[in-house]
């Protein structure tokens, strides 16, 4: 497959350097390390030793549909750049995203899910840990979409382009802690939280600088 998709932005899992196509489908780094995608299109960036954890399929929040919040999210999309969805539960966002004219790209540790997001939307797909360190560069991205997935604020900060946003949907009785847990890292830009049923959707700016006291 192309992997033309994954250039400019990606770094090695094993030793963070920039990694780019080197050969058709085939990634590399200047290290040494090489990464396939798979027959099915996503690329697994996986650093060695490690295994992923069990395929949960993805997960949506508290039990909720995703579809009443997906307009929600939508809506709230930068109008360029490349946006990053951690974790999806299905191809919804992406799709919105593509008619947008946005670059989307889904990350996720789960192969089902990112299947699916291939052969329904022809996105970037990664297969990779939400729970280390991300494979990608710093202040790659325009935005990030995190709904199901947990909180990394570090990594959030760290892969968003300054002026990026973080959009996310919580539970209603869980926004006030998300945003507790985000203020750090996040500030509220102008746009309020829109409750889209039983889900809130926010959307944050990247703060310059994380808040010190
Ligand atoms: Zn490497």
């Amino acid at each position: 497959m192309e992997v033309d998709r994954f250039e400019g932005w990606l770094a090695c899992p094993d030793c963070e350097r920039d990694l780019d196509p080197v050969a058709v489908g085939v990634l590399g780094c200047s290290s040494g390390h090489r990464f396939e995608a798979n027959r099915r299109g996503h690329l697994g960036l996986v650093a060695s030793g490690w295994r992923l954890p069990a395929d949960s399929g993805g997960r949506g929040v508290a039990g909720h549909g995703t579809s009443t919040v997906t307009p929600v999210l939508a809506a709230m999309l930068p109008r360029r750049g490349r946006v990053l969805e951690i974790a999806p539960t299905g191809p919804d966002l992406q799709m919105a995203m593509l008619g947008a004219g946005l670059i989307p790209a889904a990350m996720s540790s789960s192969t089902r899910a990112l299947d699916r997001i291939v052969s329904e939307t022809g996105s970037g797909a990664v297969l990779a840990d939400p729970a280390r360190r991300w494979p990608i560069r710093d202040a790659a991205l325009a935005a990030l979409v995190v709904t199901g997935a947990s909180l990394a604020p570090i990594e959030f900060h760290r892969v968003l382009a300054p002026g990026g946003f973080l959009l996310s949907a919580t539970s209603d009785e869980d926004a006030a802690q998300l945003m507790d847990d985000l203020y750090p890292w996040f500030e509220h830009d102008q746009s309020r939280p829109v409750p889209a049923g039983g889900w809130t959707a926010v959307r944050l700016r990247r703060r310059r600088r994380m808040l010190a006291w």
